[in-house]
């Protein structure tokens, strides 16, 4: 299926790409993730399990940190709930904050870094003015388009729930066969006019449906097979907002994402809706294609296709941009990740990035972690 895809993009004309994180990001290539032995690998299996060993680490799990102890404006340690207790821990360098796009903010907010207003709407007395933080909030928004698929494929007859149990079995012992791979091996940026610098809509292939599951003759009905592609809006301009709800450091924060909220932003979506309809009708999928079940035969205005956007669409997971760095006055951040205005205190998530980029976040927040280490070791910066 993957190739006909490929077939379907040539036929748009739509350029393939080796490698869309090396020299040319336009086009149709194969999906790259990070994967090692046949398995997923996170950030924690890469980088914290080869370090545990270190005799100056110590790793406190399930530990909700609930505030960053300053001295005048000077952080001096973090101060951490866990196991029904308060604890602190203090540092004579510095504190580095990874809490991530929501949390990072809001761990801030808590210590009375952030809008003044807003700490004291909730109770938090102020300690250092920072309008930025939690504003900013940036995020991809992706929509389905998606059709029947005539017959059943390969993924399908491998959920019957005896072979997905053997193929599962079979991926964690031996990180191998179909049980290591998602139905998903193709992606595609675009742009949606010539003119652009970069690509602005990013394509996610799925050969099975979302809600596939585990089948079995006379136990579980088998699910209609599908396939389809998820347009993403890879720069929208629309900006959304983190606040807190409460001085609690448990209650969840007040997530504002604000989607949609400019014309451009509507534009772009619909016009990733139509690229995205008119590769699945080309013909190298005929053998594949049934019936569109998303957008559907019923949705053809432009204003059709922005209700569906409006009805259906949802995030691609890469929040980011709520403690920006930058050089401008409004940054949170200086362009060496520390906090404005309060000495000896880093932030290093995907809060930091001041702007989406043109795909997943993920390895972003890698290299951004990459060059806070660098930078709290003092190293210079490598050859351009
Ligand atoms: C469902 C999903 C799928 C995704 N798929 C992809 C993908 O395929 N490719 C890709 O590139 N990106 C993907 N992403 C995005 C990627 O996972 C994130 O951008 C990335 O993990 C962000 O890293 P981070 O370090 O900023 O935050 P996180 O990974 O969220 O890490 C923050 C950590 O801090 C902890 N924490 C927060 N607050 C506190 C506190 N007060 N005290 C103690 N600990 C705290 C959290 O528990 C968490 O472990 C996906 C995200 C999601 C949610």
């Amino acid at each position: 299926m993957f190739d006909a895809w490929l077939d379907a993009a040539r036929e748009a004309d739509w350029p393939f790409t080796e490698d869309y994180n090396g020299m040319e990001q336009e086009g149709f290539g194969r999906s790259q993730w990070t994967i090692k032995n046949g398995r997923r690998c996170s950030a924690a299996v890469a980088f914290l399990r080869p370090a545990m060993r270190r005799p100056n680490l110590t790793v406190e799990t399930n530990a909700l940190a609930t505030r960053v102890i300053l001295e005048r404006t000077r952080a001096t340690g973090v101060e951490y709930a866990r196991t029904g207790r308060l604890h602190q821990a203090s540092t004579t360098r510095e504190v580095l904050l990874a809490g991530g796009v929501f949390n990072t903010p809001q761990l801030l907010m808590l210590s009375g870094i952030g809008e003044a207003d807003h700490l004291r709407e909730v109770g938090i007395e102020p300690r250092v003015s920072l309008p930025g933080v939690g504003k900013n909030l940036q995020d991809h928004l992706s929509v389905d388009v998606h059709h029947a698929r005539r017959g059943r494929g390969p993924f399908h007859a491998e959920m019957r729930l005896d072979r997905a149990a053997v193929n599962m079995a079979r991926a964690y012992v031996l990180g191998t066969g179909p049980g290591t791979v998602l139905p998903s091996r193709l992606h595609a940026f675009l742009k949606t006019r010539r003119e652009l610098a970069v690509p602005d809509i990013q394509f996610l292939f799925r050969g099975a449906p979302a809600r596939a599951y585990p089948w079995f003759p006379g136990i579980t009905p088998a699910y209609e097979d599908s396939f389809g592609l998820r347009p993403v809006m890879l720069h929208p301009e629309s900006r959304g907002v983190v606040r807190l709800r409460s001085a609690d450091p448990a209650a969840p924060v007040r997530i504002v994402q604000n989607f949609l909220a400019t014309e451009n932003d509507v534009r772009t979506i619909r016009e990733g809706v139509k690229l995205g309809r008119d590769i699945a009708s080309r013909k190298g999928l005929e053998p594949f294609r049934g019936r569109e079940t998303a957008p559907g035969p019923a949705c053809r205005t432009d204003a059709e296709i922005d209700a569906f956007v409006r009805r259906t669409a949802i995030t691609a997971h890469h929040p980011c941009a709520t403690c920006a760095m930058g050089i401008a006055e409004d940054a949170v951040l200086d362009p060496a990740l520390r906090v404005r205005g309060v000495e000896a205190l880093r932030v290093a998530d995907a809060s930091a990035m001041p702007d989406l980029v043109s795909g997943n976040i993920n390895a972003c927040v890698l290299m951004i972690a990459e060059k806070a280490a660098d930078l709290v070791l003092g190293k210079p910066p490598l050859p351009a």
